[in-house]
């Protein structure tokens, strides 16, 4: 990554590209792309663009104005790894006919971030360490009532006991919520796991690790070494779209969403983050609770007070929610803490040198579009910065038990995430000024992410009969 126009011209030729490919994202966050034959291009694009239909593309433009756009990011140029025809592949800000960037862009969003952090002279640089995880299934989409991995959970004995000959050898099946470490051959997707990090490697994305996850049926996760804000969206996108297509190549579907599985671990993104100025860490202080700063601090006050409204980016869809509750390593409750994992904010203890101090906030889950959440988590830290909200007055801890096991009335004090998509949108149209500063999100942005899902994810479940229902009240 990163390269001058120059030197994409270069690499389109020296790798004998027959084609360019032009991705962008959505506004719910799913790569789109469209593509010309080598001949079509030139440098010109970089200044004119390139159109294509705004109308069409979920979140964007009415059709009465829907010509628009893309401009390519040269610092973005790669071969791409999936297609057969050499392809140049580059990531795109999207802009109307006559260049204004578009509010809906993302991609814009997280720019626009950027440059606010930078203004408010509060630090130059921020890092973002998303660990992205996922579900590998086999290929055939995924139906709740054949997929053996339901059976298991709804009824494990049964699935373990039959013995028929007809079943898969059940004999190294990871146990539901025991797929953290086990070697191979419990660990069936290893392979597919280092192919996956040996791709993402290629690309120029450092990988520091890759493992099961907890949950069983081949969960994984590959961690990205950290990165700055826009390139980290970039960079989670190319994640995402080497898994899925390297899962592709060995017969399995990978998914994102959040909570695929009843009974078991569900798929979160926890997302590491910290401040830089002038090359230096911004969040350590060796005298302090947790080694953190009086900036970290704040900032997790400011994470904290709107924790609400930032899952309605963060944690976006109506899965996101079957994943926030007790029991499954995934936060529930609003608060910080050292080490501890049933906390909305974990500070990892791994190390003592200032460099890796971070914090890590946990309800995330890759199904969010990361440019909007990376962005609207450093607006809302900022906020607290600003606002000098600190956490501990706050009442947000640091809370030092498992929080699951805390007595109800301890409990009553520690507020809760939202229980389900409407609630953490209705908390973002409460409190959504911390991201209008500086005019970083807009208010059509945030309006028409609201009324989007609302309509086409919140009443598309509310009001669909759901399987359950049918087994609860069929006999009623
Ligand atoms: N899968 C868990 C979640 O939903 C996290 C498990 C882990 O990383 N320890 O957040
Ligand atoms: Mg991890
Ligand atoms: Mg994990
Ligand atoms: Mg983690």
């Amino acid at each position: 990554m990163s390269m001058t126009v120059q030197e994409v011209l270069a690499l389109a030729k020296t790798k004998g590209a027959q084609f360019v490919d032009y991705k962008f994202i959505d506004l719910p966050g799913v790569w789109q792309h469209k593509t010309v034959p080598i001949s079509e291009f030139d440098e010109s694009v970089f200044t004119e663009g390139t159109g294509f239909d705004g109308s069409s593309i979920r979140g964007f433009q009415g059709i009465e104005e829907s010509d628009m756009l893309l401009i390519p990011d040269p610092g973005t140029a790669i071969i791409d790894p999936f297609m057969k025809l050499p392809t140049l592949s580059l990531i795109c800000n999207v802009v109307s006919p006559d260049k204004v960037s578009y509010s809906r862009d993302a991609r814009y969003i997280a720019q626009k971030a950027e440059a606010y952090l930078k203004k408010s002279g509060i630090a130059d640089t921020s890092y973002w360490g998303p660990e992205a995880e996922f579900f590998l299934f086999d290929d055939v989409r995924y139906d709740a009532t054949q997929n053996t991995a339901y059976y298991a959970v709804d009824s494990e004995e049964a699935i373990w006991n039959t013995g028929k000959s007809e079943n898969p050898n059940l004999g190294y099946k990871i146990r539901n919520k025991e797929g953290y470490l086990p070697v191979p051959p419990a660990d069936a997707t290893h392979d597919i796991r280092s192919e996956m990090s040996a791709v993402l490697e290629s690309l120029g994305i450092q990988v520091e690790a890759h493992h099961h996850e907890v949950a069983t049926a081949g969960q994984g996760e590959i961690d990205m070494r950290f990165d700055t804000l826009t390139t980290m969206g970039d960079k989670l996108m190319l994640f995402k779209y080497v898994v899925r297509n390297v899962a592709k190549l060995h017969g399995k579907v990978a998914t994102f969403m959040p909570k695929p599985l009843f009974g078991d671990n569900g798929s979160g993104m926890h997302v590491h983050q910290s401040l830089w100025g002038n090359g230096s860490p911004l969040f350590f202080d060796s005298n302090n609770y947790a080694q953190l700063s009086q900036t970290a601090l704040y900032y997790i006050g400011g994470l904290l007070t709107h924790a609400s409204a930032l899952l309605a980016i963060s944690s976006p869809t109506t899965n996101s929610y079957k994943r926030l509750v007790p029991g499954y390593e995934a936060p529930v409750n609003i608060a910080f803490s050292a080490r501890n994992r049933s906390a909305a904010i974990r500070i990892p203890m791994y190390s003592n040198n200032p460099k890796a101090k971070r914090i890590e906030f946990r309800p995330p889950d890759p199904s969010c579009n990361p440019y909007l959440a990376f962005a609207a988590m450093l607006m809302a830290g900022i906020d607290g910065i600003k606002n000098k909200i600190d956490p501990v007055a706050a009442g947000f801890g640091p809370l030092q038990v498992n929080i699951y096991e805390l007595s109800p009335e301890e409990k009553a004090k520690v507020k809760s995430v939202p229980g389900s998509l409407e609630g953490a949108l209705k908390a973002l149209e409460d409190d959504h000024a911390f991201l209008l500063e500086g005019g970083v999100f807009t208010q059509d942005l945030l309006e028409t992410w609201i009324s989007y899902k609302y309509a086409n994810e919140v009443d598309a479940v509310r009001l669909r009969p759901h399987p359950i229902e049918y087994k609860l009240y069929f006999d009623i």
